[in-house]
């Protein structure tokens, strides 16, 4: 038996609604009846029965007067389940006709019960009818007869005078527009099923035009960008909708703002809005915007939604509840999407201000920062030296780009993907950064950008909005970072809840410094090339590459030791006895070598070899392909005094800092391994090195050896790796590029494309692929487990900041992510989000 499909339920404090059968609005509405606040008449059609009117049958008609008993105009609103999903734009004033204008005439007067009458007409006509809009565009005298005659003329019958009939129809075409394929679309981008239900609340209109105190306005308690709490809105005197009455005034809320108030005009009112408010944040528990009309002095709530609010205001409010005890501090951490703490920690461009987009790309590092295009690293140094903040623009970064982005505010590629080198290194500094911003051409010659028709020169002034992967022209207004009170709250509260441990990939004491500010549980991945960049070290380095012998070699390495044992020995202090994971020496030799001529001379200078000499050496190095190349520990086993030095580096740094205070446990980890064999020869080695430093220091200490799973076969071999390692930690950046088959530093440029046509769901360096990667990181963990039940297991790709990918992470069983220093925060509300 069909339901009836003339259930329109009065909502009562006691009756039955549902969201998932009413909608939203209508619960909302429930629990304002309930708390007893002024709402008119409400009727709850649930979706069921809206089904039903879209396939065109009507609804009873003795339902339907009794919508009509009161004021005899009712508005129809949309009640989705949930109100992101929208729904057909609200109708007002259904029910006016001859006779009700009639009464309203004399009651309100002549003109306004005009331009009640007019504005539904028009409404009408345009989007239940159908009728072209330009006929029914006026207003002003004789409009209404115009407007009526011009309706009959068009259909060929009068305007309709059944409030039965009018309200029937208007059902059908919100019922049906929400069918349309461009509502379809839209709700889907919200996250909606394609089948979303859609509820209709039908409510009493108050009317807003009329003797005495009229209007209708909108208030709320907390300011929407900071969530301090701050009351605005505003009161529209006689303005009933869209309707524009005589005498129409607007007021500010508060006698705080600039200019008249209600709070002075009508305090009562204003002091009963405020009791409102109070009780439906107490009720609802929730900051909620009243939408209300005042008739006559007697105001009357017509809705309630939710403040819509930007991440600062997200922590703070959530943070205010739980500390008012409205919330429980579990909620709390429910209720903030951890993305949103990324906006915190930085510069942010204030959403309320303008933005002139001059190209996009892919937000590959959060915040905003100001400042002059730079085309190369060395003008952003001198920029830097000069004290003017400089952008650096690049088609792409190379390693030796590593002091220009240290003395820029941000970074702009024209190429790249997420995991490429300017995003991981950005995201390392806490710098602002766009990568793949196809859009732009440019002429680092020349020293201009194109984006578009327009042209940037060096020196221009750019704003980089790392989070929306926005580049706008000049100067935007900025937003200080918001690390407060609400932020250190929401952070405590997350420790308590538990769930997976959170470290940091940390290089350089400040990535250490930032890493134990925002409490991360140690580093989970110190990637040691990235020592090697520095303007003192690269000639050691690349007189060790150039050496000819293994005497010369180890002479160049015995330079870079104290160097070595001395970031060590900081890394170390600064963490002071919290787990440090050292990774040995990862990346291909020629990204230590110059590309350019300027560079190769430079080079045959200061190692006194002819240029000839020089070039034909770093052309030796270089691969087709690097990345599956003569990297990681095939580097490691190939040359295998760069490992030894590194680990001698790391045993005297142990007994350095274990002097000082508490013993260290380091953690070595091995990339880029493929085969059980290739742990036993490093470790051997390691041993030995560990040996001798005892020997020599006369002390004891212990040390942790690791793998890192970023091979495919790793995965599948993780029980025998498993054997000779204490621990495991996913490479998921490369378990992904090698999974995929897809070069991480060439992805950006196709990146877009599949994901626009739907090839993937995500870029797959962003959010971890379940079903592919995923699937080898569960392979790996279970085989591992099942070698060694106690091996330590955690993922230290980008993977381990994104919230999606450490929910997978926890039900993986994984102990800890690691993530970069700026993205801890995030990675601790989500780890504790999978833990409640
Ligand atoms: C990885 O591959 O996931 C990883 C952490 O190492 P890197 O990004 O340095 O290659
Ligand atoms: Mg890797």
């Amino acid at each position: 038996d069909m339901p009836h499909p003339s259930q329109a339920t009065l909502i009562t404090p006691s009756g039955r609604i549902d969201r998932a059968d009413h909608g939203w609005r209508a619960k909302c509405l429930q629990r304002l009846v309930r708390m007893d606040l002024p709402v008119p008449r409400s009727f709850a059609i649930s979706a069921d029965a809206v089904r039903m009117i879209a396939q065109g049958r009507p609804v009873a008609p003795d339902v339907l007067s009794e919508v009509f008993a009161g004021s005899g105009l009712v508005s129809v609103r949309p009640s989705a389940v949930m109100p992101e999903w929208g729904g057909p734009g609200t109708v007002l004033n259904v029910g006016i006709n001859d006779a009700l204008h009639g009464r309203l005439a004399a009651a309100i007067g002549r003109q306004n019960a005009d331009a009640v009458y007019l504005s539904f007409v028009q409404s009408y006509a345009i989007h239940i009818a159908r009728l072209d809009p330009d006929m029914f565009s006026q207003d002003g005298d004789g409009a209404l007869a115009d407007a009526l005659r011009c309706y009959h003329d068009e259909m060929d019958q009068p305007f309709p005078q059944d409030p039965v009939e009018q309200l029937n129809q208007v059902l059908r075409s919100m019922a049906r527009a929400w069918d349309g394929p461009t509502a379809r679309l839209l709700r889907q981008a919200k996250g909606a099923p394609a089948d979303a239900p859609l509820g209709l609340v039908v409510q009493e209109m108050a009317l807003a035009l009329g003797p005495g105190i009229c209007g209708s306005g909108t208030i709320q308690f907390i300011d929407p960008v900071t969530g301090t709490p701050r009351v605005t809105g505003r009161f529209r005197g006689q303005r009933h909708g869209a309707t524009i009455g005589t005498g129409a005034e607007t007021l500010y809320l508060t006698r705080d703002d600039r200019g008249p108030s209600l709070e002075e005009t009508a305090p009562e009112i204003f002091a009963d809005l405020v009791r409102f408010g109070i009780a439906a944040r107490e009720r609802l528990r929730e900051e909620m915007q009243i939408e209300f009309v005042v008739t006559g002095g007697r105001i009357s709530v017509i809705d309630a939604v939710r403040v819509t609010r930007g991440s600062r205001a997200s922590v703070r409010i959530a943070v205010s509840l739980a500390r008012d005890g409205i919330i429980p501090p579990e909620e709390a951490l429910m209720r903030v999407e951890p993305r949103a703490l990324a906006d915190l920690l930085h510069h942010q461009v204030d959403p309320r201000a303008p933005r002139d987009v001059i190209a996009r790309g892919i937000d590959a590092s959060p915040g905003a920062a100001t400042g002059r295009i730079v085309f190369t690293a060395a003008a952003a140094q001198s920029s830097h030296a000069r004290g003017e903040p400089c952008i650096l623009v690049r088609r792409e970064t190379i390693p030796e780009d590593i002091r220009g982005m240290h003395a820029s505010v941000a970074v702009l590629t024209e190429r790249g993907g997420t995991t490429s080198h300017a995003a991981v290194i950005a995201r390392g500094l806490g710098l602002p950064c766009i990568v793949g911003a196809s859009g732009l051409t440019i002429d680092a010659r020349a020293r201009t950008v194109r984006a578009g028709s327009r042209t940037l020169r060096e020196g221009d002034e750019i704003t980089i909005d790392g989070s929306s992967g926005e580049v706008l022209a000049g100067a935007a207004v900025l937003l200080p970072p918001a690390l407060d009170d609400a932020f250190t709250q929401l952070m405590d509260w997350a420790a308590e809840a538990g769930g997976l441990g959170v470290r940091a990939n940390a290089d350089t004491p400040e990535d250490a410094e930032t890493a134990r500010r925002f409490q991360a549980q140690g580093i989970g991945l110190c990637r040691t090339e990235h020592m090697f960049f520095d303007a003192e070290r690269l000639p050691a380095m690349r007189e060790m590459i150039f050496a000819d012998t293994p005497e010369d070699r180890r002479l160049s390495l015995d330079r870079i030791l104290p160097m070595q044992r001395q970031d060590f020995t900081r890394l170390f202090e600064i963490m002071a006895g919290l787990p440090v994971t050292i990774r040995l020496f990862d990346p291909p030799l020629h990204e230590f070598l110059p590309h350019d001529r300027e560079g190769l001379r430079e080079l045959a200078e200061l190692l006194d070899l002819p240029l000839s000499d020089v070039t034909r050496r770093v052309e030796a190095l270089t691969e087709f392909n690097p990345m599956l190349g003569m990297r990681g520990v095939r580097l490691g086993i190939t040359v295998p005094e760069i490992y030894d030095m590194q680990a001698r580096a790391i045993f005297e740094a142990t007994v350095d800092a274990s002097l000082k205070g508490d013993p260290i446990v380091p953690e070595i980890m091995i990339p880029l391994v493929s085969a059980m064999r290739e742990v036993e020869l490093v470790k051997t080695r390691i041993d030995a090195v560990a040996a001798a430093v005892r020997n020599e220091r006369r002390t004891d200490f212990t040390y942790r050896l690791g793998v890192m799973v970023e091979t495919p076969r790793a995965a599948l071999r993780a029980g025998d790796i498993a054997a000779h390692s204490a621990f495991l930690s996913f490479g998921t950046n490369d378990l992904t590029q090698m999974t995929y088959g897809l070069s991480r530093d060439d992805a950006g440029r196709f990146m877009g494309a599949y994901v626009g046509q739907g090839v993937y769901a995500e870029d797959p360096f962003h959010v971890l692929d379940q079903d592919g990667v995923g699937e080898l990181v569960l392979i790996g963990v279970q085989r591992a487990r099942q070698q060694k039940p106690g091996i330590t297991i955690s993922v230290c790709g980008e993977h381990g900041g994104n919230p999606e990918s450490i929910a997978f992470c926890h039900q993986a069983g994984v102990d800890y992510v690691s993530c970069s220093p700026f993205r801890v925060p995030v990675a601790r509300l989500a780890a504790a989000q999978s833990a409640i």
